[in-house]
């Protein structure tokens, strides 16, 4: 008898020829995630698993991260030849329980002794006989105990849902603009949800935004980062831009024109990273830089596709993915943006080209571009 988990994919299942190349990748995935806790991870019969579990908790908590898995099963597997102990077994898996339950047999050993119904029935009337407290409801039970008879027998009672998704690496990669808020970590999750490898570039305006603000963006980079398997953050100084810009420019174009300069700076990293698109938190009408004027003038700069996954969300909406998910409360933290500092009292909610290129042209923007990018400080998450 052995403790091993039983990972299943979800929409991996719809490829057609190319169904190895994503499975090859979410082996790969799983098995960095479980490092440490957990021993060989294998494919077989459309399942993945994890055996020689150090740490079951642990184990569960990573795999469950992993994009392009669909759930998770906590399994004993055990010598298929010796029923009466598999029905012993699951009696003690459903010992405690209460309410009603119904035994799911699968059966890909065609020649087994027991087909599956008379599986479901022993196993079951077993079941009913020793652990008091329950009865039988084959349409709605409380509980499924599910044994499969495959090349040993596998038992399970638990089946914990997963982070869904494809596997990270199999859909390219993009440069996400992380700032501290609420908006961007979620956005970045979404899109590598779809299989995407990210980096982050965060914009930092040192000393008017704080070390803690810094550190808390690399907190909410961390987060990401045990979905993402890895991540590489960006950290990009842009005190001198903000600078300039709120010295000569008017007042209401400051902030569109200090996107459009955020917007450059990341498409130049996200080239040399080899991502082929940038991601923002952006979403219709939030805020005076995302009407629908405002973002295509900030579009306007870039030569790559601008992912904004949250840009029919709610507010409230954003809130509730970013609690499931884990970043919504170092979100909240109440550390300044470098948006914040220098935003002025009446940004322009419909913004004219003219009035952008003329306050940029009064910058020097080469030599400012030029000098945020030698002053990057990369760090690996
Ligand atoms: P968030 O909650 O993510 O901060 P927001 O609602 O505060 O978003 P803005 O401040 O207008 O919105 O920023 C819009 C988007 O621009 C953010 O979602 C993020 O992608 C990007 N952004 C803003 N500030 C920064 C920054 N300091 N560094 C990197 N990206 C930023
Ligand atoms: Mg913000």
């Amino acid at each position: 008898m052995e403790n091993l988990l039983l990972i299943r994919y979800g929409e991996i299942y719809l490829k057609g020829l190319n169904r190895p190349y994503f499975l090859r990748a979410l082996v790969s995935r799983v098995r960095e995630a479980v490092k440490g806790v957990g021993g060989r991870v294998w494919l077989k019969d459309a399942r993945i698993y994890v055996d020689n579990i150090t740490d079951l908790d642990e184990c569960v908590r990573r795999v469950t991260k992993v994009f392009g898995v669909h759930s998770v099963c906590p399994a004993i597997r055990m010598d298929k030849a010796d029923f009466a102990a598999i029905c012993a077994q699951a009696t003690a898996l459903m010992q405690g329980k209460t309410g009603t339950f119904k035994v799911e047999a699968r059966r890909s050993d065609k020649r087994y002794p027991l087909d599956s119904p008379a599986i479901n029935a022993e196993m079951g009337g077993y079941i009913l006989e020793h652990v008091p407290g329950l009865s039988v409801d084959v349409r709605h039970p409380d509980h499924v105990l599910s044994v499969e008879i495959r090349d040993e027998a596998y038992l399970y009672a638990e089946v914990i849902p997963a982070a869904g998704g494809m596997p990270v690496g199999t859909g390219g990669k993009a440069a996400l603009l992380l700032s501290g808020g609420i908006d961007s970590p979620v956005a970045g999750y979404m899109i590598a949800k779809r299989g995407v490898e990210l980096c982050a570039v965060h914009f930092y305006s040192y000393p008017y935004t704080s070390e803690r603000a810094k550190q808390k963006v690399l907190d909410l980079a961390r987060i990401l980062s045990e979905s993402c398997c890895g991540l590489r953050v960006y950290v990009v100084p842009f005190t001198d831009i903000q600078l300039q810009i709120h010295e000569k420019c008017d007042d209401e174009y400051t902030t569109l024109i200090m996107r459009r300069y955020m917007m450059r700076i990341a498409e130049a990293i996200a080239r040399k990273e080899g991502a082929e698109a940038l991601i923002t938190g952006e979403s219709v009408g939030q805020v005076a830089s995302q009407t629908m004027t405002a973002l295509n003038m900030t579009n306007m700069v870039v030569g790559m596709p601008v992912f904004r996954p949250l840009i029919g969300f709610d507010k409230i909406e954003i809130i509730r993915y970013a609690e499931k998910i884990g970043t919504y409360e170092t979100s909240c933290l109440p550390y300044e943006d470098c948006c914040t500092v220098f935003t002025p009292r009446h940004p322009a909610t419909h913004p004219k080209l003219e009035k952008i290129l003329e306050g940029e042209a009064k910058l020097d923007q080469e030599r400012l571009i030029e000098e945020a990018l030698n002053g990057v400080e990369i760090i690996k998450l």
